[in-house]
């Protein structure tokens, strides 16, 4: 800990005034204590003691282009001495707009916001007032922000009922929401078409992460998104793909066109603005319209900030930039560093399971060669995790605290190497510390 001494002060310190200590709860989580940073350049930071690491968590994902991009702080710079906020309109709205409409399939409309957690509402509005339906079906294991009405089914701890349940998460949770919220088990198609036979009458939407970031990344099966698109249009309920860890890193038009499949809306955050906030529900024109027919109602002070707009502006230009490479050198390297740590997980005989792309993936410590929802994750062995995890900090590398890596377009081929040597020492350490099972 004397390594982490100032950071441990600071702490403290914060506990005294700011409620935790930290500003998001699950920064709580972070072995061994939630460490205090002074600067973050690229992929690199230092921490108030003056510790060193190569970064993977790019701020839990909008850094995709990593910290302080040289084209995004030139664009804010330059639009905050024009203006800051504004609360009325201006033509980067449309810019970014016509460039969001033109990278992402179902987008003909978007709709501007600041946090994934308040698009997500919008988006459940929409298929609600789309349908006349009053219930969303979501996934166990899936997250969607942090509001009352869908954070049911996330994460829930063993003993588990047989079937997945709609329950209350956090205390203060309103059991209002109990009877408009469906989960399921995700990548079970036969199960979701069983529900909706019974049940579509009274299902307005179906809400997923195309990819379960979440919970260790897991892949959609060959097929299944196709099978929820076609389940959708047959039983008339609205699709919406939340594509906040997605949307601009697996492919510059997220997962969406990653799998080829066409959602009816869909959420975008974290990466659209490079580090800003902004988030964007997108889809399409028949939908979105429902709020200049104001029958939806939508509306937020920041929504449209012109600094986020900015920053989004400069982002997405430099990841449309040269056909797109900058997306596919990112998710290129982290292709090799997935193969390298597959490898070095074989050599040194660590049961190691690698879920994810390139530019999102994960690592569960577990002799299971394929997860497929979120109950197969739930027997990792999460004290290994940590303990890796607390060995690569010390080996200068900084990663989430749920074993998710993330690539960006500013990692180099150095970085993984870098990674890598860590990755080979931090195996070790685990093997001789005997942890876990
Ligand atoms: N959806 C997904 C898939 C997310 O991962 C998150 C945040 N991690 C959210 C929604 C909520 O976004 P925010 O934290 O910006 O409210």
């Amino acid at each position: 800990m004397k390594r982490f001494k100032r950071s441990a002060q600071l702490f403290q310190k914060s506990q005294r005034h700011l409620a935790g200590g930290v500003s998001s709860m699950l920064r709580a989580s972070s072995k061994p204590l939630p460490l205090f940073f002074k600067s973050y350049s690229g992929t690199k930071l230092v921490d108030v003691d003056g510790n060193r690491y190569l970064d993977f968590t790019l701020a839990w994902g909008p850094l995709i282009l990593g910290s302080s991009h040289p084209a995004v702080t030139r664009a804010v710079q330059n639009q905050i001495r024009q203006f800051q906020c504004l609360g009325a309109q201006h033509e980067l709205e449309i810019e970014v707009a016509e460039k969001i409409c033109q990278m992402v399939p179902c987008s003909e409309r978007v709709a501007y916001s600041s946090t994934g957690s308040e698009a997500v509402q919008l988006a459940l509005r929409l298929a609600r007032a789309a349908t006349g339906r009053p219930k969303i079906v979501k996934f166990e294991g899936h997250y969607h922000g942090w509001m009352d009405n869908i954070l049911l089914g996330y994460h829930p701890q063993p003993p588990l009922q047989t079937a997945p349940q709609a329950e209350l998460t956090t205390e203060g949770q309103s059991p209002a929401i109990l009877g408009d919220v469906v989960v399921l088990p995700w990548n079970d198609a036969p199960g979701l078409e069983a529900c909706l036979r019974e049940r579509s009458h009274e299902i307005a939407g179906i809400i997923t992460e195309p990819i379960l970031c979440n919970s260790s990344c897991l892949m959609p099966l060959p097929g299944y998104l196709q099978a929820l698109r076609k389940l959708a249009t047959r039983y008339g309920v609205v699709l919406i793909f939340d594509e906040v860890i997605t949307g601009f890193r697996v492919a510059p038009g997220g997962a969406q066109s990653l799998f080829g499949v066409v959602p009816d809306l869909a959420i975008f955050g974290k990466a659209v603005a490079g580090g800003f906030p902004l988030s964007v529900v997108v889809g399409k024109k028949e939908f979105m319209d429902l709020i200049p027919q104001k029958r939806v109602t939508h509306a937020g002070t920041f929504n449209g900030n012109p600094v986020s707009l900015a920053a989004a502006r400069a982002t997405l230009g430099v990841l449309n930039a040269r056909g797109g490479a900058p997306l596919k050198s990112a998710r290129k390297l982290g292709e090799r560093l997935i193969a390298g740590i597959g490898r070095l997980a074989e050599e040194g005989e660590i049961p190691l399971l690698i879920n994810g792309v390139g530019t999102a993936f994960h690592l569960s410590f577990t002799v299971r060669s394929e997860m497929r929802n979120y109950r197969d994750t739930l027997d990792a062995d999460t004290q290994k995790r940590d303990a890796f995890l607390e060995a690569m900090l010390q080996e200068g590398v900084y990663l989430l605290s749920d074993g998710r890596w993330y690539v960006s377009a500013a990692h180099t081929q150095a970085d993984i190497e870098l990674a890598l040597k860590a990755v080979r020492k931090a195996f070790v350490r685990i093997k001789s510390s005997k942890v876990g099972g």
